[in-house]
């Protein structure tokens, strides 16, 4: 891994450390030249994954969108974008291994079992943005 800052490549690990419940690794870095600490960051990569719309359409896997849904559903206070990320990652992890393509709705229904158990509001705000409903009526059904 080149330094940031003087583009040496010789770097040594100092630190290692598991986060986001075995999803992730984070290194600390540093510089055997000019001494620069800095940390990388390591996590399974699904950025191959081609989602399938409702209506057919078919799209890349956007881990940004995803996320700006959640941050939607959590509200402005009730939440912290390290437990979104940690939820992303799981439900990442939990599909990596199942092809090349999967359903907008199947991933909607992985972050709204997670969010059952996480956070009434968020899963109701959820529930209401990504699964797209279409009359009221749906809606209503869908909270009893
Ligand atoms: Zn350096």
């Amino acid at each position: 891994m080149k330094c940031p800052a003087c583009a040496n490549m010789d770097t040594k690990v100092i630190d290692s450390r598991v986060v986001e419940d075995g999803l992730g690794i984070r290194r600390r870095r540093s510089c055997e030249y000019c001494q620069q600490r800095f940390t990388t960051y390591e996590k399974v990569a699904v950025t191959d994954l081609i989602v399938i719309k409702r209506d057919g359409a078919k799209q890349m896997y956007d881990r940004d969108k995803l996320k700006r849904a959640l941050v939607v559903a959590f509200g402005k206070n009730n939440f912290s974008l390290e437990r979104i990320d940690e939820i992303i990652s799981k439900l990442e992890n939990k599909r990596s291994g199942s092809g090349k393509q999967i359903e907008s709705k199947t991933i909607g229904e992985d972050v709204l079992d997670m969010l059952r158990d996480e956070d009434d509001i968020a899963y109701v705000r959820f529930a209401s943005v990504f699964m797209e409903f279409e009359t009221k009526k749906d809606f209503k059904e869908f909270l009893r």
